[in-house]
């Protein structure tokens, strides 16, 4: 049976005469049918509901039919039309709820339902909602639930139900396909998704995948919590690194075999993190990684997970988090890790949260069981807490500086054979390679784009050595704008014996 697990929750939530569970969901009919079925197991007997448009009903669960049916009122009305008294037994759906919690008297009368539930009466209120915001009068009382994510096998039941009604088949392999493409989508997404395919040519066919993926990415991305990043970069567009890269390969034979890595005895890969110098393949090795695995990639910005009301960051941790696992196998990109943290050790109450987010974080990326590997990526170890740093968290610690003479080679050659391989063979390389000291390989790919650009505005046929040491010229190199803050880093990474990427 599908969402097995909420419904079971829901129902022993409502035995145990938890006051307010807060149901956060965008799929409202399905969320109905499910309290509905969770509110018979808990033997109640009826189901009374209010939401902007169809105001108050009430309905009962042993007879199905409407007691008292859908009839316009307001929130606050609600409390003198509905005798409490009489309720015992029943299950409240609070619909709209955000419109609901704006108001100061609604949440007044919340409060006071869920404190005489909790005292004299077997009810619960059930607030329904796709967007989490509880104001702080009733955070006590509040439990927050989240529908399932979709198993496997549910979604490849969903698009056989689809093709069945639609009168279309597919392949096995393609069904496979179809349903690791569609984790992390819900059900309405997917159908919704499928229709779509379909209404293109009539048919469900290999290329409708990459439709599946752009849809995909925009769902993930009007979650708002995390980001479905395409994939470009490629292990060989990063020059250098090779010993992060190495290793990189090694994890990519776990990755790709999970199952038999597994009884054979590896550990699951957990993640890497990536800290140094900016501009120097921190971000490229990310990408590249989820490449090489051959597994989407999931940017998390640390700085959007903080949220205004009281829990919702570490609620938005945990939907990223459990997002992440139901599209696995996947690259969890945590980017520049340190922003988020960079307040931990203030006292203000930003610290606390990041505190706790952070812990969360920690607990997870030790007990998660998903196959998601963690890239956390940080410009400046300094500010991160020291437990992250401890060995065991993360599988390893890399440590990116500045590139050396023969890297620097290696991305010039990456650079000009991206943008214009034809004028590789007259390229000069030891000079440059010569005149780039404590250039970072950002540094090197604006110096490649602004020589092109130059030569192609001077009308000439290809660029030369030449244009690229007048754009050396007029480059400031980030090691002479942040000389201090390298050296000191480079320090601490000794210090703390990282494992330096390149050699
Ligand atoms: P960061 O270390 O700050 O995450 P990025 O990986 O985003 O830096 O690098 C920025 C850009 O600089 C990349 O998109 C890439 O074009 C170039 N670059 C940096 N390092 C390398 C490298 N080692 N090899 C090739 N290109 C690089």
């Amino acid at each position: 049976m599908k969402y097995e697990k909420l419904t079971e929750k829901l129902t022993q939530y409502m035995d145990a005469g938890f006051p307010i569970l807060y149901l956060n969901t965008f799929e409202e009919k399905l969320a109905m049918e499910i309290l509905e079925k969770a509110a018979r197991n808990a033997g109640r007997t009826d189901l009374v509901q209010w939401s902007l448009t169809g105001g108050y009903s009430r309905y009962s669960l042993q007879k199905r039919e409407y007691v008292v049916p859908p009839s316009g009122c307001s929130f606050t009305k609600l409390a003198e039309l509905v005798d409490f008294e009489e309720y015992d037994r029943s299950l409240f759906v609070i619909r709209d709820v955000s419109a609901v919690l704006e108001d100061a008297a609604a949440v007044a009368y919340l409060k006071e339902l869920a404190i005489r539930i909790s005292t004299d009466t077997e009810c619960s209120i059930v607030l329904l909602s796709p967007v989490l915001k509880i104001p702080k009068e009733l955070e006590n009382l509040v439990t927050i639930l989240e529908m399932d994510y979709l198993t496997e096998e549910d979604i490849r039941e969903n698009i056989r139900t689809f093709c069945r009604e639609q009168s279309v088949t597919v392949s096995q392999q393609l069904l496979h396909e179809m349903a690791v493409g569609f984790r992390g989508l819900t059900d309405s997404e997917i159908t919704g998704i499928l229709s779509l395919a379909l209404s293109e040519d009539g048919e469900l066919t290999r290329k409708d995948m990459a439709l599946i993926f752009e849809q995909k990415q925009q769902k993930i991305r009007k979650s708002g919590i995390l980001e479905m990043v395409p994939l470009k970069e490629r292990l060989e567009d990063i020059g250098g690194l090779e010993v992060l890269k190495e290793w990189l390969k090694r994890r990519a034979a776990v990755m790709k075999d999970l199952g038999r890595a597994e009884r054979y005895g590896v550990d699951a890969p957990r993640g890497v993190l990536i800290a140094g110098v900016p501009g120097c393949g921190k971000s490229l090795s990310a990408k590249a990684a989820a490449d090489l695995f051959q597994v989407p990639l999931l940017r998390m910005d640390m700085g959007r997970l903080l949220g205004k009301y009281v829990g919702e960051s570490e609620e938005n941790m945990r939907r990223a988090l459990a997002l992440a696992e139901a599209v696995s196998p996947c690259v969890l990109w945590v980017d520049e890790m340190e922003k988020a943290f960079s307040g931990i050790s203030g006292n203000s109450g930003g610290a606390e949260v990041t505190t706790r987010l952070f812990g969360n974080f920690l607990t997870w990326l030790q007990e998660k069981k998903a196959p998601v590997f963690v890239v956390a990526t940080a410009n400046d170890i300094t500010r991160l807490p020291p437990e992250f740093l401890r060995k065991g968290r993360f599988d390893e610690i890399y440590y990116v500086g500045l590139p050396g003479t023969a890297e620097r080679r290696r991305i010039f050659e990456i650079h000009v054979n991206k943008r214009r391989p034809g004028d590789a063979g007259a390229i000069d390389w030891d000079r440059l390679v010569k005149e780039t000291g404590g250039y970072s390989g950002a540094d090197i790919e604006s110096v490649v784009r602004d020589s092109i650009e130059s030569a192609f505005v001077a009308g000439r046929e290809g660029v030369t050595t030449e244009d690229m040491l007048v754009s050396i010229r007029q480059t400031h190199s980030l090691s002479e704008i942040m000389k201090e803050p390298i050296e000191q880093m480079e320090k601490i990474y000794e210090r703390n014996k990282f494992k330096n990427a390149s050699r």
